[in-house]
């Protein structure tokens, strides 16, 4: 079956993200990993979402929260407002449990370490 990607790229998962999340190959932009993160989330991947984080950052997150956030909310747009080499502003389209509408507005900064891409953390914005 072939699916478009969740990240809303218009391309195939297969195609887009799916090399990412099966660790074939790995994001070569902060955009790019933004991207697959987010599409980790309507998947979910938690899994991916906790290897994707910089390791010194993971003691911040739980692996069962990322896959249980990402499960619980039916992500319906990824926007992306602005991107440069290390950070990324996004908007998150989600409908929650009680079937309210949300949008995520983020800024995250990403960092390489050994020519791969990292989640550092994130600033909310409204
Ligand atoms: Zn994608």
């Amino acid at each position: 079956m072939k699916n478009l990607c969740p990240c809303c790229s218009g391309k195939l998962y297969e195609e887009c993200c799916e090399p990412f999340h099966s660790k074939k190959e790995f994001p070569k932009t902060a955009e790019e990993l933004m991207r697959s993160r987010y599409a980790a989330f309507a998947i979910p991947n938690g899994e991916y979402l906790w290897q994707t984080t910089l390791p010194s950052k993971r003691k911040f997150h739980d692996k069962s929260e990322l896959e249980a956030w990402g499960k619980e909310n039916t992500w319906t747009k990824l926007e992306i407002i602005n991107s440069s080499e290390k950070e990324v502003e996004f908007k998150a389209y989600f409908t929650d449990k009680f079937g309210k509408e949300n949008i995520h507005h983020e800024l995250s900064t990403f960092k390489k370490v050994d020519k791969k891409w990292y989640y550092v953390s994130g600033k909310f914005l409204d």
